[in-house]
């Protein structure tokens, strides 16, 4: 699905009840301005809205960009015209290019490098090296090749990515290491970023204080999930700053699982900005670093950066039933069910390259995740024989997903 189908009357509606009464500047320019409508060019990044990400100090726009679906440096250019000051890449995006492509763009900008706070995420395979040393040297180089894509000397945020265990989570030989790079001023802050039922993570690192940052995947479908308001808050009490992403999440669940007449009754009704508000009113997160892959969507997302308030349109949609119905039943990467297949498929991952199958359209971040899956889990593991059916609490049709997943992937 494309959102960008459900934009352009409303992104512009809702730009100009946001700016309402602001005069427009002449000496703006296309590229400094928030160009809904070159009639009426009236916001300008200073007017974003910043909040400070925990006890880092550093202050940031409440939208970022998450650069892992993009390949247009010209984007990341226009983020940063558009106010945009953290830009978070990973070391296994798009085969290091993504690395390149920001450390580049940044550097032709030439903008003062404390100007701009870069954040970057080192994954080890699964299963990682056994001992200890070998898996902190893996760690270190990786970084090390992270730097010299970036071409800096070093980066604000260090994710350690994908977490999935408080035992991966405190590793002692990653920490180190980590603690090292800090020591050396290669990295000024350190992070961890999860997918999958992350609210025993966070609460950890609550407890540990050890990691400074925790980019997490957080959406609507989670509004009503009790545990993850409670381990959001123990973070924010612990002075760590939450960067929220996923944030307008799976999007084939309002096509397939809405009738017909209700999804052409929200066309245009910025589910988009509903969702990224939605997230962005949670008085835990700090900022959200979206995926956008165009200018289109580079606009409507950073037009939300200026206002939080909830249009008349935006309320209705998040309030409507089915939508909330139909919200609840995309994956939140739990991995309740894997203990029902008896080929312990890794059916969080599956649901998480599924999602970047075909709701992202990003086929290189579904092949990535396909192959981080530890061997004899993936795929090739699942027998179709559907006794996953009717065991998620949220009713994701894991087999059916599985299903389309080989019919694409082999
Ligand atoms: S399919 Fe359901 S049970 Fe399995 S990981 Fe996703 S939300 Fe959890
Ligand atoms: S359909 Fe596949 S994933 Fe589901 S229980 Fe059977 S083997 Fe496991």
């Amino acid at each position: 699905m494309n959102r960008r189908k459900f934009i352009s009357k409303s992104a512009k509606q809702i730009a100009l009840l946001n700016i309402a009464g602001v005069a427009a500047s002449s000496t703006l320019t296309a590229s400094t301005a928030l160009n809904m409508d070159s009639k009426k060019i009236l916001r300008t990044p200073d007017e974003l809205i910043y909040r400070s990400l925990g006890r880092t100090g550093i202050r940031v726009p409440v939208v970022n960009m998450g650069v892992m679906n993009a390949n247009n440096p010209g984007l990341v250019r226009g983020a940063w015209e558009s106010g945009i000051r953290l830009f978070d890449t990973a070391w296994v995006y798009q085969n290091g290019n993504n690395e390149k492509m920001v450390g580049q763009v940044l550097r032709e900008l030439n903008i003062r490098r404390e100007d701009v706070i870069v954040a970057t995420k080192i994954l080890l395979p699964d299963p990682a090296p056994s001992r200890g040393r070998e898996r902190k040297k893996m760690f270190l180089d990786r970084f090390s090749e992270s730097l010299s894509r970036l071409q800096m000397d070093y980066v604000d945020i260090l994710y350690y990515h994908d977490i999935q265990s408080i035992k991966q989570l405190n590793d002692r030989f990653i920490r180190g290491a980590i603690s090292e790079l800090k020591e050396q001023k290669k990295v000024r802050f350190s992070g961890f970023s999860t997918h999958t039922d992350w609210p025993p993570l966070v609460t950890d690192a609550a407890r540990t204080r050890f990691y400074d940052v925790i980019l997490l995947s957080f959406n609507y479908g989670m509004y009503n999930d009790r545990r993850i308001f409670d381990a959001m808050k123990l973070a924010h009490e612990a002075g760590i700053g939450l960067v929220a992403m996923k944030t307008q999440c799976q999007q084939d669940w309002y096509l397939k699982n809405l009738p017909i007449e209700q999804t052409r009754y929200y066309e245009g009704a910025l589910m988009n900005t509903a969702l990224l508000k939605w997230a962005l009113r949670c008085e835990y997160i700090t900022t959200a670093v979206p995926g956008f892959t165009n200018f289109s969507q580079l606009h409507e997302d950073i037009g939300v950066a200026y206002d939080l308030t909830y249009t008349n349109e935006e309320e209705e949609f998040l309030n409507n039933r089915l939508v909330k119905q139909a919200i609840a039943s995309v994956c939140r990467h739990c991995g309740s069910c894997v203990a029902t297949c008896s080929q312990k498929a890794d059916i969080p991952s599956l649901m998480r390259s599924h999602m970047y199958t075909f709701s992202y359209g990003n086929p290189l971040a579904a092949r990535q995740t396909l192959s981080q899956i530890h061997p004899g889990r993936g795929l090739e593991a699942c027998r179709d024989c559907s006794v996953c059916t009717g065991k998620c609490r949220l009713m994701v049709p894991i087999a059916d997903r599985i299903r389309e997943m080989r019919d694409v992937w082999g």
